[in-house]
């Protein structure tokens, strides 16, 4: 199948590029390059170095004809987002929207987007959120994703375009930036690593559901192939504390550094896991790899890094 993928040059988007092409698929990416990286694009891949919000990305679609978008490409950062909510609309709703302006005229035939349910969700009415908790997202990442949500319900409607949502948890894994402000698994690594001194933020009792990387991948690979409509979480179901996955982090690494506190961060989510009950009826998808064996596999990437 020819599959357009935007924001491939990035964490998750390269790795569902990975998979896609190994399933012997026809690879189109799409990405700026604003945090992707030209080295996590395969060479066999034919690549646009473009902002998705440019009126000419339709010119793509019409050389190419894609029959399915995998959309990934977006402003990823929660903080960004509310320093820069213009930005995070620009990218968020009104590239998105060219997207679907250009799939409906040129014949894409299934949307794949990629959503999130650590921020869609806000804070947890009840553990594990599911698909029907309340949207209530504080943020404005979490506000553009579910707008952008809500215009694939609506192109569905009006123009007959099938979607699949993926709502991720945490997702980490090999190629996840160290340096930015979200991935706490790529961070701590990275410092230990450099035998340098990781801050838990606040008591670090707050907890995520972290999902791999791989795994993420893989959901994207069966949401293309299934015709469900409307969303899943692609989550493992597992509540870790940061100072759980702390000590892990230290056993795998063999680095004994003591934990740091910090202040807490202003605003921060105190607790997120998600249900993949649906995800596993709908779309056959369940997680298969433990937080530990991901762990060992992103700390040997971040080695291999180093040498
Ligand atoms: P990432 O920053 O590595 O990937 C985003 C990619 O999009 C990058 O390659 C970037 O260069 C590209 N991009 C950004 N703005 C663009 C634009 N205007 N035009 C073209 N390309 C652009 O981040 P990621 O973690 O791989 O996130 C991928 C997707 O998954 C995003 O949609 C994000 O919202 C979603 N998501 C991620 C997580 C997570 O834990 N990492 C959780 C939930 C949802």
């Amino acid at each position: 199948m020819k599959i357009l993928i935007t924001g491939g040059a990035g964490f998750i988007g390269s790795h569902v590029a990975d998979i896609l092409a190994a399933d012997n698929n026809n690879i189109i990416i799409i990405d700026d390059l604003s945090t992707g990286k030209i080295e996590n694009i395969l060479p066999s891949t034919l690549f646009y170095e473009k902002n998705i919000t440019d009126p000419s990305v339709e010119e793509i679609f019409e050389k190419e004809k894609p029959e399915i978008l995998i959309h990934l490409a977006a402003q990823v950062s929660v903080p960004s987002s509310v320093k820069n909510p213009f930005k995070d609309m620009e990218t968020n709703i009104k590239g998105t929207l060219r997207l679907l302006e250009a799939s409906v005229k040129h014949g894409v035939k299934k949307v794949v987007f990629s959503s999130t349910g650590g921020a869609i969700y806000g804070e947890h009415d009840y553990f594990p959120a599911d698909e029907n908790h309340a949207l209530q997202p504080l943020s404005p990442y979490g506000i553009s994703k579910l707008c952008a949500e809500k215009y694939l319900y609506s192109y569905y409607k009006t123009y007959g375009l099938p979607y699949t949502v993926l709502r991720y948890s945490n997702v980490y894994g090999p190629r996840q930036d160290p340096f930015g402000e979200a991935g706490v698994i790529a961070i701590f690594v990275m410092k230990m690593l450099n035998n340098e001194q990781p801050v838990i933020n606040g008591t670090g009792e707050q907890t995520r559901d972290f999902v791999y990387v791989k795994d993420v991948a893989k959901a994207n690979l069966l949401a293309l192939k299934n015709d469900l409509i409307g969303a899943v979480n692609i989550s493992t179901g597992r509540e870790i504390s940061i100072n759980e996955t702390f000590s892990i982090l230290k056993k795998i690494t063999g680095i004994s550094i003591p934990a740091k506190h910090g202040p807490a961060l202003p605003g921060e989510q105190l607790r997120s896991v998600l249900s993949f009950e649906k995800a596993k009826q709908n779309i056959s998808w369940s997680p298969t790899t433990s937080f530990e064996e991901g762990l060992k596999e992103t700390v040997v990437f971040f080695k291999s890094l180093k040498n």
